[in-house]
């Protein structure tokens, strides 16, 4: 459904459908994606790194690293196409975590849900405490 929003790049009033961005924006970048991969293309370039692709094209390195996380540009076609974990900085060329750093996150996440459970069965065993409790307070009167 069209509707009212803001350019998530110049901000500029525009009639949304499905990109975050206006329709001058996306002209930029379409054609910025063209001189990258006319760039990528070229033998010689295609082990070019992110920051060697924006010395020859002069387009914004995180315009480049948003190509490769949309997988227009792909790393198995061009090796250097990496760009840092977003928790360790460490080179990727996919998603936004290194594989070490997602682990620890899931790991992380897991231990999370073990501390919840426990509480959980805490809880459930004072509330049958509570309940022994009023059942022996009840046979003693
Ligand atoms: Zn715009
Ligand atoms: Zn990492």
């Amino acid at each position: 459904m069209a509707e009212l929003d803001n350019c998530m790049n110049c901000g500029k009033l525009y009639v949304r459908v499905t990109r975050t961005i206006c329709q001058d924006c996306y002209k930029e970048e379409e054609k910025k994606f063209r001189i990258v991969y006319d760039f990528m293309k070229k033998r010689i370039n295609r082990e070019a790194t992110i920051s060697e692709i924006y010395e020859g094209t002069g387009v914004e390195e995180e315009l480049i690293i948003k190509f490769v996380k949309e997988k227009r540009l792909r790393a198995n076609q061009f090796p250097n196409l990496n760009y840092p974990c977003e928790r360790c900085g460490d080179p990727i060329t996919d998603g936004k975590l290194c594989t070490s750093c997602s682990k620890t996150l899931t790991k992380e996440l897991e231990i999370q849900d073990e501390i919840t459970a426990i509480e959980q069965r805490i809880d459930d065993e004072d509330r049958e405490k509570v309940r022994t409790y009023f059942a022996i307070d009840k046979t003693n009167k």
